[in-house]
């Protein structure tokens, strides 16, 4: 092996000539074993990028030697093979302090519905047969009953999410004709689902009507004409029109649709099918109200509020969800059996309201106390702060989280948590970045906030307490 000497101080590098070739690497004892495990395909796969990255390395001149020895070349690749085979998609702890965040999967299953999950995807299952008749069955037909019954609707039928929701329904009812919403409700849900461009990819024509902040009755009138299909609200859930503002209700807006013969929908977003007041939580608009208000088709989402899997739910007019369920675009919208089997379970929990904070583990981390939250802080802030030390330093805080996904946007959720900050003061952001990073490549990661420059932990979502304080050995190594 040669070794050149290099930049003051570090160790001496390699050069490509020190590197073995892909063969012999494979050949290697220990890469043998990796091949009997795993197989020739992926090991020599990873053996040749590795040999690959590392000449690229030892031709800049920043190889260590000790990398290119026989053990440490094991080793490397015993690495890559782990990281290739382990799953890009982790389990992490959400302590946002938003409880139903959308880059962090919202809402989480009930145990019912996880188990009810795996049973049926363990093997074949009735999704589209009846077991009655022996026939062929509809998968709507799973959950359509349980839908009907805890909204009042006459029909319902689940597509893949809500945003395929709304588009179907625009689709099915107004394609080539057009549709009445009021310029106070284009809103941008994320993720580039604006209502114009869900109307444009619809095929309909929106007929824009009032302004930002006040739309009245009669605009809604005077916009209705012989190309008029469909009428429709839809729920400004991210973010709230506050001041001088007016807004046409849905009952007063049924009144109207239906005097021209005209159906209307409303797009409630998070949807909740329980009032959250019963539980001292902000009130977020219910589909059975706006069905019972008259209109004509609610859509809402599985994983908001509600606490299910992802999917979109229509309930509405039998009339109307038989123009949806026979759209063609339906058939490329359609549910799987992965989130039905878990909507399905999800949705019978509804049936007993009372324990529904014990089984919903949304809504059990909606409600859970304050006081709680905070006492969780207490007991867990000297270990995080012995972690951390001498860095950062810890303080447990009074914090206001959300809901998230949308609802209720301006509505906070009083709650408590860690906030560390770091104990010099130049170079403020930076520590902090590093920090978050730390936190991020815990074997759970586990995802914080920076505000003020602190970075916060919100405690409300964590409620398996080891969970955190078993990677804090870990955080210290890092952080040391
Ligand atoms: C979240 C939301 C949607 C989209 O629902 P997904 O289930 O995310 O597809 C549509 N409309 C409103 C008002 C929403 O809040």
């Amino acid at each position: 092996m040669t070794a050149t000497p290099t930049d003051a101080g570090r160790g001496p590098k390699a050069s490509a000539k020190d590197l073995p070739s892909v063969d012999r690497l494979l050949r290697a004892p220990a890469a043998a074993a990796l091949r009997a495990g795993h197989g020739h395909t992926l090991v020599a796969g990873e053996a040749r990028a590795l040999l690959e990255s590392m000449r690229t390395q030892a031709v800049a001149g920043t190889l260590d030697s000790a990398r290119v020895a026989p053990d440490a070349l094991d080793a490397a690749l015993a690495q890559r093979v782990e990281a290739r085979l382990a799953p890009r998609m982790r389990r992490v702890l959400n302590l946002t302090g938003t409880v139903i965040h959308t880059n962090l999967g919202r809402a989480l299953l009930a145990d019912s519905a996880l188990q009810h999950l795996l049973a049926m995807i363990a093997g074949p299952n009735n999704l589209e047969y009846d077991l009655a008749s022996g026939g062929r069955g509809d998968r709507d037909g799973l959950v359509e009953e349980l839908l009907c019954t805890l909204t009042g609707a006459p029909a319902a039928t689940v597509v893949n999410n809500n945003a395929a929701a709304v588009l179907l329904t625009i689709a099915a009812l107004a394609r080539g004709r057009e549709v009445i919403v009021s310029r106070g409700e284009l809103v941008e849900i994320g993720g580039a689902f604006r209502m114009p461009d869900v109307m444009a990819a619809a095929g309909a024509t929106l007929v824009e009507v009032g302004t930002t902040n006040r739309t009245h009755p009669g605009d809604y009138e005077r916009a209705i004409g012989e190309r008029t299909a469909l009428v429709m609200k839809v729920h400004t859930s991210n973010y709230a029109v506050q001041g001088f503002t007016a807004a046409v209700d849905e009952a007063t807006l049924a009144g109207i649709a239906h005097a021209r013969g005209l159906p209307l929908a409303s797009d409630l977003g998070s949807g909740s099918l329980v009032d959250l007041a019963a539980w001292g939580l902000p009130r977020e608009p219910l589909p059975q109200e706006k069905l019972a208000s008259g209109c004509d088709v609610v859509t809402f989402s599985g994983d908001k509020l509600l606490g299910g899997p992802q999917a979109g739910l229509i309930v509405g007019s039998r009339e109307a969800v038989e123009r949806i369920r026979r759209f063609p675009l339906k058939r490329a919208l359609r549910v799987s059996k992965l989130p039905l089997a878990a909507l399905e379970a999800t949705l019978r929990l509804y049936l007993r309201p009372e324990r529904l904070a014990q089984d919903l583990p949304t809504l059990r981390l909606l409600v859970r106390p304050e006081a709680q939250i905070r006492a969780l802080a207490q007991q867990l802030a000297p270990a995080l702060a012995a972690a951390v030390a001498p860095r950062f330093a810890v303080e447990v805080v009074a914090l206001q989280g959300q809901i998230g996904s949308g609802s209720l946007p301006v509505e906070r959720l009083p709650s408590a948590g860690l906030a560390l900050a770091p104990v010099a003061k130049p170079g403020t952001g930076r520590a902090l970045d590093e920090l978050a990073a730390a936190l991020r490549a815990l074997p759970l990661p586990v995802i914080g906030r920076i505000a003020d420059d602190r970075l916060l932990l919100d405690l409300r979502c964590l409620e398996d307490a080891a969970s955190f304080v078993d990677q804090l050995p870990r955080l210290r190594e890092v952080l040391a």
